[in-house]
């Protein structure tokens, strides 16, 4: 199934529903990163988050940046999606391995650590972006999120997220954010549940493994609820906006002194991109002619 993101609501707009597949980017930030096991599902939950975060934003330029520093060998997570169904992300140490955790589950908490932050940055395209804060609670990415939208946004949220890579690479990818509006959240017994309902699905990927659509899954858990399945099927993919010319733009940044040591010492430069590991070379000539741009910038002033 191609990736994409589906949204619904239910209880007459009390709910919003929104669920994403996310098998093949994760497959494809596995492929670009050589991440090992352990950092393809840290790094899948981390970006079917933040596609599922930046599916509510308003203005077609919106995105979620999504960063986690914890206590563990993984060190950190970056991720950067979009309301435009895009996203991109890295981990830190993309080659820590760990044994699996006592319930037999790739073991992203010890690999993320359970102390340290989760950061949100929302960008809503207006260019003051609002960041929250919140400390980790177990690193396992799910619960790290659901803790955030809890008591940054004060909007009670069931999230479920999944990756499942065998040998033969990711498997399947994703998962499933409910949360209750305002006009709902003082009803109790809705917010309690949906979170035993969406606890009850044991996981998000053997769902999709077992051939279920998202749809399908949707109305397990909120058919009796007045579920509407909104119409538009949204596409997401991997993608990242760096080119040569702002590899040059962040280059020039390093200074005079910086690029010319790098002619004399490497005879160029050679940069590779955080988020897609696409690799860009700079050669002499185009150090030099920052260096006549930087030049002719300073003398104008
Ligand atoms: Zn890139």
């Amino acid at each position: 199934m191609a990736d994409q993101l589906i949204r619904a609501t239910a209880a007459e707009g009390g709910i919003r529903a929104v669920g994403v597949i996310a098998t093949r980017l994760t497959e494809e930030a596995r492929q670009r990163h050589q991440l090992s096991y352990v950092a393809t599902a840290a790094l899948g939950r981390t970006m079917s988050a933040g596609l599922l975060l930046a599916s509510n934003m308003k203005r077609a330029e919106s995105r979620v940046n999504i960063r986690i520093k914890g206590n563990g060998p993984l060190d950190g997570i970056l991720v950067d999606a979009g309301l435009d169904g895009t996203v991109r992300g890295y981990v830190d140490n993309p080659s820590v391995e760990l044994p699996p955790n006592s319930r037999g589950k790739l073991d992203v908490g010890g690999a993320v650590g359970n102390d340290g932050y989760l950061y949100v940055v929302r960008d809503v395209g207006y260019g003051y972006p609002y960041t929250s804060t919140v400390e980790l609670v177990s690193g396992e990415i799910g619960d790290d999120i659901s803790h955030y939208l809890v008591t940054s946004e004060q909007t009670p949220s069931a999230l479920v997220l999944g990756v499942f890579v065998g040998s033969e690479g990711v498997q399947a990818a994703g998962g499933i954010l409910i949360q209750v509006l305002p006009k709902a959240a003082t009803d109790e017994t809705l917010v309690q549940t949906l979170e035993s309902r969406v606890t009850a699905l044991s996981g998000f990927t053997p769902l999709l493994q077992a051939g279920k659509t998202l749809p399908e899954i949707f109305e397990q858990l909120l058919g009796d609820m007045g579920l509407e399945i909104l119409p538009e099927t949204q596409l997401v993919r991997f993608h990242c906006g760096c080119t040569f010319d702002r590899m040059l733009g962040a280059l020039k940044m390093l200074g005079e002194a910086e690029l010319q040591d790098m002619i004399e010492k490497d005879d160029g430069a050679e940069a590779t991109c955080h988020f897609c590991g696409t690799v860009y070379q700079a050669s002499s000539a185009q150090l030099n002619q920052l260096i006549v741009d930087l030049q002719s910038e300073a003398s104008a002033k």
